[in-house]
């Protein structure tokens, strides 16, 4: 069978067939770090990490910190430790502001071949220069300012002598370019702010067309891979590299691919920060939010999320996928790892009235079904037990399997047990039922009536030994399928369902009191969980995904 080959794949094999040679293959991840990475950004690791394997090739992680307005340390931080996370190591780890002198100098360089100019105007008044992709712009009154003015006047700027918007370094291409990115492009702006890692050392600070050829140029990377938006900046970052390179060098080649959009969130740093500092959301790492340390905490496995954007593909066109595929990919790798246990997350009491009050007996369960290896565990069975409040209703038509008066059901992994007679409060709501059992009818006891057939099986829990347990439940952040398009703010905070996180205290076996932060379990019947935090009093269990696709339109 013919191997199928994404459209990158294609390029590379072309250039190794043109010569290139395959040990200067090199790819980079290069988040700015100004916010928490999401699943957008797991598509572009995923993308380059991938490729690193195939080729067997090197893979940069490179911090684009050129902005010191939004970038601080503690997003280098987490960005370090979801990538980790997902799966990859890097082999080099870079920051594009280790290249500032370097930077600086190459626009000098630009400065005297007549390449570079100062501007001394308003950002407005540059603006209305720009012209329109159908109009030709017009010339800055300071484009042909001599090389030894805009030398000193750069050199200035970088002194830190002018405030803020006097000055900026622009590129001096062409007011006419059909492309309106090379209509002189700013490259240099003053910023007097304290750089995360520079600190004051600068106040000149690059811009991003200027300084991310370059970078990808001094590290040598073969191939910058970047999302569709970036298109047209091909033409420019081809620019730049033709003032700068050597022929000796590798000239990095700059190809684009689709961006992941997912349904029912918004994939933006910036909007995920609005709702960080809104406090619509308890974090980054919220367990509602599409970023990767809150897929973490809502329990999704690194293998999900690659699976996912292998499922998702390499594509050369904007599609937006469906958030139903996240989830199924976490159901189809949770089913296959995930120890089953008994939880009741609304409880009702159920006394069963010709059992011994007296016994220790223990039943067996089998831990996961999908796994041979992982083996049984027991759990108390007792007179007292807990069912699910919506798994039993007094009179229900024929059609409902679970425990009416008069009916059987199994408890799973135990006996049968009927239901004869309600036990109501003063408000006549159901506090109790008192059943009955089969005792002959014990799963895997290898008796007739342990094979017998019932409609309905239930999870279950025995008050003797249960622990409470803390259970966030969470559905989508957005009720709206594309948050994306969002005009403003206010139209964003619209479509978020007011309705996206329950809490509640429920009933689990005694098991779980060891469970440990990370653990990832079904409940039986529920759905999947992860253990957020042991370190409360109640260990707390933050809901995955259901056991299927309950989203309704
Ligand atoms: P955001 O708009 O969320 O801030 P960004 O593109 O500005 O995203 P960067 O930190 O600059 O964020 O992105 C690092 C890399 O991740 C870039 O190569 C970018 O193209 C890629 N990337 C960002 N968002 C997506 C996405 N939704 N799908 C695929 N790749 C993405
Ligand atoms: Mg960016």
């Amino acid at each position: 069978m013919k191997e199928s080959k994404n459209f990158i794949e294609n390029i590379i094999d072309e250039d190794l067939a043109l010569g290139l040679d395959k040990s200067l293959l090199k790819f980079r991840f290069p988040p700015e770090p100004n916010g928490f990475l999401h699943i957008g950004h797991v598509k572009a690791i995923c993308v380059n990490f991938s490729l690193a394997k195939k080729y067997n090739a090197p893979v940069v992680l490179r911090f684009d910190d050129t902005n010191p307005e939004k970038e601080e340390q503690q997003y280098i931080d987490a960005i370090k430790k979801d990538i980790s996370w997902l799966g990859f190591k890097w082999d080099e780890e870079r920051f594009a502001s280790d290249y500032f002198e370097q930077l600086y100098l190459w626009a000098i360089e630009l400065i005297k071949n007549g390449k570079a100019y100062v501007d001394s105007q308003s950002s407005t008044a540059m603006a209305e220069q720009k012209g329109s992709p159908t109009n030709p712009g017009k010339n800055s009154p300071f484009r042909d300012r001599s090389i030894d003015e805009n030398i000193k006047l750069f050199n200035e700027m970088k002194q830190g002598l002018h405030d803020e918007g006097k000055h900026v370094l622009r590129a001096k291409i062409s007011m006419n370019a059909n492309n309106m990115l090379l209509r002189d492009p700013v490259i240099y702006r003053v910023i007097k702010k304290e750089h995360p890692r520079t600190g004051s050392n600068w106040v000149v600070y690059p811009l991003y067309d200027w300084a991310h050829g370059e970078s990808d140029y001094i590290e040598q990377i073969s191939h910058s891979l970047c999302t569709l938006e970036f298109k047209p900046h091909r033409e420019l970052y081809n620019w730049f590299l033709k003032q700068i390179a050597k022929p000796s060098k590798l000239k990095p080649k700059q190809r684009e691919f689709a961006r992941l959009n997912l349904s029912h969130t918004i994939t933006s740093k910036r909007k995920l920060m609005l709702l960080v500092n809104s406090g619509l959301v308890s974090g980054w790492d919220d367990p509602r939010m599409p970023t990767i340390s809150g897929l973490r905490r809502r329990g999704y496995p690194p293998e999900a999320l690659q699976e996912f954007v292998r499922l998702a593909g390499v594509a050369k066109r904007e599609n937006v996928i469906e958030a139903s595929l996240l989830e199924f990919c976490a159901r189809e790798e949770l089913n296959k790892t995930s120890n089953r246990v008994m939880v009741v997350l609304d409880p009702l009491k159920l006394t069963i009235t010709n059992y011994p009050s007296d016994t220790d007996e223990m039943v067996l369960s089998e831990n996961n079904p999908e796994n041979p290896l992982s083996g049984e565990r027991e759990m108390p069975f007792g007179k007292e037990i807990f069912i699910e409040q919506e798994d039993f209703k007094t009179e229900a038509n024929r059609k409902f399997f679970r425990l009416t008066i008069g009916k059987e059901v199994r408890l799973k992994s135990a006996y049968i047990i009927k239901a004869n007679e309600v036990v109501y409060d003063d408000k006549n709501n159901v506090v109790e039922v008192l059943c009955t059992y089969d005792p002959k009818s014990k799963s895997g006891s290898g008796s007739e009536e342990s094979q017998r057939k019932v409609k309905g099986t239930l999870h279950w829990v025995s008050k003797k030994g249960s622990v409470d347990v803390k259970v966030n439940e969470y559905d989508r952040l957005f009720e709206h399928a594309s948050p994306s398009t969002a005009k403003n703010n206010e139209d964003l905070f619209q479509m978020i369902n007011p309705n996206s996180s329950k809490t509640s205290v429920a009933k689990a076996e005694p098991f779980l009191s060891k469970a440990k932060k990370g653990e990832r379990y079904q409940f039986q019947r529920k759905g999947y969980f992860i253990v957020d935090n042991n370190e409360t009093p109640l260990i707390i269990f933050n809901k995955t995904v259901g056991l299927r696709d309950n989203w309704k339109k």
